[in-house]
């Protein structure tokens, strides 16, 4: 049986694209097996001479709802550009997932959560919000959100107007607006210290982003207590810089 599940996840299919919008695209995907909350597929873009790339991508939508990602475009990408600037509904897309078993939650896991971003980062954590808005769960929420100016505020609409018992927290890194009151600096131990739950209080945290900021962010909450197995990571590479 979990041989089969596997096998099926694992292979590739086409999807349809059935929506394109500002922040994501939803797939119509044939033979979705359904997904958790934190887990990624994989796109492969094969062009007609032969060459293949293939990348991943976080799943936004919750457990249940229709499957959606969303990119951030990286100018001098080889995939991103492509996928933000070229896909249109009706469109074929060939992927491959649920992939992931460890980067996810599930309401019985518990929190308070901690949910730290760094730029795309904050994909597979609104998928975690949303599926604990949608299962009814009430742990209370933490999401600091690094981003380098507003504009690059992915979700900024949802994100302004949380759930009860979920608290969102900016920083934005290169440029604020006047008047801004959130946190003007990249995230770092000091910055950890005035937003994280405080480890006593047994917080599972979820970090994701561009490798460093998962690297800073998850040796400085280990460092202020909280046990490395309650701090979970996704490193999304070298991109980003938040
Ligand atoms: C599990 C997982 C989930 C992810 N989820 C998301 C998500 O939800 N949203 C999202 O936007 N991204 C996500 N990513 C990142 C995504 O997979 C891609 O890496 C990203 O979209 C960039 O791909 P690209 O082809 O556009 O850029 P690439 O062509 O791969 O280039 C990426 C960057 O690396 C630089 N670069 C490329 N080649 C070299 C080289 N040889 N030497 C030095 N620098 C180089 C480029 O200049 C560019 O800035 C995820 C990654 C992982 C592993």
């Amino acid at each position: 049986m979990a041989g089969t599940a596997l096998r099926r996840r694992l292979t590739w299919q086409v999807a349809k694209v059935s929506a394109v919008t500002a922040e994501t695209i939803t797939l119509d995907v044939p033979d979705w097996p359904g997904h958790q909350a934190g887990q990624h597929l994989d796109i492969r873009l094969t062009d007609e001479d032969g060459y293949v790339a293939e990348r991943s991508y976080s799943i936004a939508s919750a457990p249940g709802e229709l499957v959606a990602i969303t990119v951030e475009r990286l100018d001098d990408g080889e995939v991103s550009p492509y996928l933000t600037d070229e896909l249109r509904a009706g469109d074929d897309l060939e992927l491959r997932g649920p992939i992931g078993g460890y980067f996810i939650w599930e309401p019985e896991d518990g929190g308070p959560l901690l949910l730290l971003a760094g730029g795309s980062g904050v994909v597979p954590l609104r998928s975690i919000v949303r599926h604990r808005e949608r299962s009814g769960s009430t742990v209370p929420v933490r999401l600091l959100y690094s981003s380098r100016t507003l504009d690059d505020v992915i979700y900024r609409a949802e994100l302004d107007q949380p759930a009860r018992g979920v608290e969102v927290i900016h920083a934005l890194t290169r440029h604020q607006p006047p008047g801004w009151t959130g946190y003007a600096r990249r995230v770092d131990a000091a910055l950890l210290a005035e937003v994280a739950w405080p480890a006593a209080e047994m917080p599972v945290a979820y970090v994701c982003g561009p490798t460093s900021f998962v690297e800073t962010v998850s040796q400085a909450l280990v460092q202020s207590g909280y046990p490395p197995q309650r701090v979970k990571t996704e490193r999304f590479g070298a991109t980003g810089g938040t």
